[in-house]
């Protein structure tokens, strides 16, 4: 019966929307309140306040109802002016949408060429600004984790890099799929703009975005052009002063970031990195016991969140998807643009722990089996021996 519920949870192991935790679900299950109250005015300053400790910084955190590419148009648009150059590196599939998305805005990005399995240079970008006497380039914007890739790049590196320039471009970093997941410190790294989405290492469903902004990026806001509304910091930050939003917002989704914030919290952010770490750590065992080629071609650069993992010629990563999807019920991340068919992404972030990673990779190794993908098996028994040899006994006091 092709209307069938099937029986057991749906396992989302794609990087992001991740698996929302049940606590998540029960605090949005709730009635939608008066935006102009006090009811919700309490809740506005207890998440505009909470928020912040997430994105290690004092500074101010815009809120928006937008998936996570109207918080990459609001970082461009409240700092930038018509025709003004910004430095983008093409690290992959996300990097490139946003440099599309600054070209559609009326800036000329220009784009460091990358191969979608490195991260970011920053001798390159170090080198690009030293040579950028007039300073032209007004803004440098980079992918932290790259979801395409399972790429991540080293934020500081590239705060050096622009401070050994001597350069006054602004630094604006997408964190997607690292807040929540990898640590991140948008002030102690000096980020001007970081842009955030609540459906991944926030474990939100999708539909709140984020801007973090430094003093700086609120300066520059103040002489930039490009035309901006909606998105506009100003009237968001004068009604966030008092617990308002300037139009209607997405209430249940900030009941639900209350609660997510809480987790985070309780777990403390350094824990949670550490276990994203050991379950990427695990996944990366089982794809090297299975005989499979990670994406990603620099240790320094794997990422914490998702790992990336290259089908053997002749055998289509989608297809392998849809038999683990069919057999069971697993949905893993599909390549994307140009690594259509090419890879397929495994999810390790958010509400997860090493039981999930267990049956997570389960299905891979099973999946990779029926598919007639020509590869070892053993991968499970290589993470969880990885999983048994760090095990911290921390999964049962949470
Ligand atoms: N940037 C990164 C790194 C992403 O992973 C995504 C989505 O997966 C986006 C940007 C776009 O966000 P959204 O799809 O929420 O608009």
């Amino acid at each position: 019966r092709l209307n069938a519920h099937p029986s057991g949870r749906h396992f989302l192991q794609i990087p992001g929307p991740t698996n929302v935790p049940d606590r998540i679900l029960r605090a949005m299950d709730h009635p939608t309140i008066d935006h102009r109250g006090p009811e919700f005015q309490a809740l506005a300053k207890r998440v505009l306040a909470g928020v912040r400790p997430i994105f290690q910084t004092r500074g101010p955190v815009v809120i928006y109802p937008s998936s996570g590419t109207g918080a990459w148009e609001a970082a461009l648009v409240n700092t930038l002016s018509p025709g003004d150059a910004v430095l983008m590196v093409e690290t992959g599939h996300f990097a490139t949408l946003w440099k599309k998305l600054a070209e559609r805005l009326g800036l000329q990005p220009e784009f460091i060429a990358g191969d979608w399995r490195h991260g970011v240079d920053a001798a390159q970008v170090e080198a690009r600004l030293r040579a950028d006497k007039g300073h032209a380039l007004k803004a440098v914007c980079i992918v932290h984790n790259e979801t395409s890739t399972g790429v991540t790049s080293d934020v500081a590196a590239v705060r050096r890099a622009i401070d050994a320039a001597a350069h006054p471009a602004l630094l604006m970093v997408d964190t997607i799929s690292s807040l929540g997941s990898i640590d991140y410190r948008h002030d102690a790294w000096g980020v001007d703009v970081t842009v955030a989405g609540s459906q991944k290492g926030l474990m939100l469903p999708p539909g709140l975005s984020f801007n973090a902004v430094s003093d700086k990026a609120l300066a520059a806001a103040k002489g930039a052009r490009l035309p901006r509304s909606y998105w506009g910091w100003d009237e968001m930050l004068s009604a966030n002063a008092n617990g308002w939003f300037p139009f209607t917002p997405a209430t249940n989704l900030l009941y639900g970031l209350a609660e997510a914030i809480d987790m985070l919290m309780e777990e403390g952010l350094d824990a949670v990195f550490a276990r994203h770490a050991r379950h990427a750590e695990a996944t990366r065992a089982a794809v090297r016991a299975w005989g499979l080629e990670l994406l990603c071609l620099d240790e320094a650069g794997y990422s914490n969140s998702l790992t990336a993992v290259l089908m053997p010629a002749g055998h289509d990563a989608d297809a392998f998807r849809a038999t683990v999807l069919q057999h069971f019920n697993m949905s893993l991340g599909q390549g994307l643009t140009r690594l259509a068919g090419k890879v397929f992404r495994i999810g390790h972030l958010g509400d997860f722990n090493d039981l999930t990673l267990v049956g997570t990779l389960g299905g891979v190794e099973m999946g990779l089996a029926l598919a007639g993908v020509p590869c070892r098996q053993g991968g499970v028994q290589a993470a969880m021996d990885v999983l048994r040899a760090t095990a911290t006994g921390a999964a049962a006091v949470r």
